[in-house]
């Protein structure tokens, strides 16, 4: 029986333990859930495709006028996580994410609006509200009387979310909140804000609580619209507080426990942007193929082209592997997991660049048209670029993906040690531990003869696929265990070995998750019928083997020492240093 407190696929795979059931069977939306989500397909077609052209203007004008948001309200898009007795759809992370892919399909900035509003602004009323100040704000969220905003970065202050300075100070019944945050999505059209401010000493890095603010309490502004690269329509700007009276009723959660508030609010909401990525990727390959299917060149239509056919076909891999890892995440989440930031993080990271490969491929497809205004190509690579950089960039959700793993790993081992020192006075719990663990060594190093080492419920059609998930995973445990060892403590500042371990773990938990999709697909319908499917799971294993055994054999065969120095080198003149001239 799986302790859904406690259990992560990732992180016990990580430790040579194949977790599966946790991921299979592949998930499935409820009857009820189906049903309210064609609802909402009807609603969108008949309310956002007639905006189709719209959506052109408004980005190059850079907001929406507020008629069409109000559609949106009107529409209930503001309501997707409510509960229905507040007025809301009560959807699950399953639904939830399924819903905003449906919105991404017709536009990138309506996804962004509603997705900030429900994946962080009132997040943390959903996650940590008191009944009090629930009941007071879901009907007003759930109609878009209120908007929600998310409040954390700061001039001074990004991926480094310790380091704000925007401060609250108690005084009497309320928080004296100073500060001013940067862009911020729904920032020019939000009244609710879930705001994070230092309510420690403001020069610690410990201290931070978080605020439910509203537009009405006086010293908070907005300011002008930023003009940006894509989600252009959608609103970001800076919000200020200027000794900004809020009620003590109003903190979010424990007093100095905000940055825990922030990352729950973050990882349960990761669905919403996979959503939203998948959503994008699939409008892509519907505007990719019906270019290729009409463009001829050299006398057939550019379809009949392999170095078409490769693009078209990654996107499809890309795009079916996006959905099922966010899928599986939003399953995590509905199931009750506690701890799936690390399968969140990494939906996170492959969708968002599963969806930048697809719109640039699409782009080049359709080549010059591709970069012309008049097609929506441009827009779409413009729009997608952000998903990178926001909700945690990429790089810094890969360290995290990988140190955690690392940190298990190392207590693991410690726990060895330690144990060998019990060997004289407790020989028999001495022991029992270092047996354990030389065990799952071996069997690692084998991959026969110790349970939870190989999947035993997929179907055999997978056999190839399957093998090499456990390949990998063997490669996993021993690259966990190389780079430990060769670092030790230091590896917080190898970053190098660090992306290593998080590239072979995503590519890791991404499969899985192809395999527990593709195997469902094989239960419904039979072997036959999922045959495409089975080419997808053929060709991501192929794909994910080569990267892992390449990644591995950079561990200790790297260029890193030479790629340091010369950006050493260049970061010193701030140019690059050769010509010839
Ligand atoms: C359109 C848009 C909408 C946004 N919406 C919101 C919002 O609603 N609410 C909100 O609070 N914020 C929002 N943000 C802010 C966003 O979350 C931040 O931009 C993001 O967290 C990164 O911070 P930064 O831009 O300051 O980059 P920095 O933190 O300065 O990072 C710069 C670069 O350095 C890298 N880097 C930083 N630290 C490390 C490290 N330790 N190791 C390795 N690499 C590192 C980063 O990956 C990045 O490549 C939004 C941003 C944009 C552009």
């Amino acid at each position: 029986m799986v302790d859904k407190q406690t259990a992560s696929f990732m992180r016990s795979l990580c430790m040579g333990r194949i977790e599966e059931d946790i991921i299979l069977p592949f998930p499935a939306l409820t009857t009820s859930e189906k049903e309210t989500l064609e609802g909402v397909i009807t609603t969108l077609s008949q309310m956002l495709g007639p905006h189709e052209g719209d959506f052109r203007s408004w980005d190059r004008k850079g907001e929406f006028p507020p008629e069409f948001v109000n559609e949106l309200k009107e529409a209930g898009l503001f309501s997707f996580v409510i509960p229905e007795e507040h007025g809301g759809l009560a959807f699950g992370s399953k639904a939830y994410s399924r819903a905003l892919q449906e919105v991404a399909r017709y536009d990138a900035s309506v996804a962004v609006t509603v997705g900030a509003h429900s994946s962080i602004g009132m997040r943390g009323l959903l996650l940590f509200g008191t009944e009090a100040q629930r009941s007071r704000y879901y009907p007003k969220l759930a109609t878009g009387e209120m908007i929600a905003a998310f409040c954390l970065t700061e001039p001074g202050s990004g991926s480094d979310a310790a380091s704000i300075k925007t401060t609250a100070v108690r005084e009497g019944d309320s928080w004296v909140l100073n500060g001013s945050k940067i862009w911020i999505t729904n920032g020019g059209m939000a009244d609710f804000f879930t705001v994070f401010a230092k309510t420690g000493d403001p020069k610690e890095r410990k201290g931070v609580s978080a605020f439910i603010v509203t537009r009405d309490m006086p010293g908070v502004t907005s300011g002008p619209h930023e003009d940006k690269m894509g989600i252009r329509a959608s609103s970001t700007t800076t919000v200020s507080f200027d000794n900004v009276r809020v009620p003590a009723e109003n903190l979010l959660g424990d007093e100095g426990k905000g940055f825990k508030v922030a990352m729950a609010i973050l990882n349960s909401g990761r669905t919403g942007l996979g959503g939203g990525s998948v959503g994008g990727m699939k409008k892509l390959i519907s505007l990719a193929t019906a270019q290729a299917n009409q463009r001829v060149q050299f006398g057939k239509p550019i379809r009949d082209f392999g170095l078409v056919k490769q693009k078209v076909g990654q996107m499809i891999i890309d795009c079916y592997a996006a959905e099922a890892t966010v899928t599986m995440v939003a399953e995590l989440v509905d199931a009750g997991y506690e701890d799936y930031q690390v399968e969140a993080a990494i939906s996170k990271v492959f969708a968002s660049e599963a969806l930048n490969r697809t719109a640039d491929e699409a782009l080049q497809i359709a080549a010059g048209n591709g970069f012309m205004c008049e097609f929506p190509y441009e827009r779409l690579v413009r729009d997608s670029r952000i998903n990178r950089i926001f909700e945690g960039t990429n790089e810094i959700l890969r360290l995290f993906i990988a140190l955690t793993a690392m940190n298990d790993a190392g207590q693991s081992l410690r726990e060895i040690a330690k144990s060998l020192e019990g060997v004289f006075n407790d020989p028999i719990k001495g022991f029992g531990v270092i047996s354990e663990y030389a065990m799952r060594r071996a069997a690692m190093a084998t991959g026969i003869g110790r349970e939870g080492t190989t999947f035993t419920r997929l179907d055999p059609a997978l056999k190839a696929a399957q093998g090499v998930f456990e390949d990998s995973t063997r490669d996993l445990a021993a690259a966990t265990d190389r780079i430990l060892r060769k670092h030790g403590r230091a590896i917080i500042d190898k970053q190098f070995a660090t992306k290593r371990l998080a590239d072979i773990m995503i590519d890791l938990f991404v499969l899985a998750c192809v395999l527990s999709r593709v195997d469902g697909a094989i239960r419904k319908g039979g072997a036959n019928a999922a045959a495409r499917e089975l080419d997808i799971a053929n060709a991501f294993a192929g794909q994910v083997r080569r990267r892992v055994r390449n990644t591995v054999s950079e561990i200790d065969d790297n260029q890193d020492e030479w790629v340091k120095a010369l950006a050493d080198h260049a970061f010193e003149r701030e140019r690059y240093s050769w010509d010839t001239l």
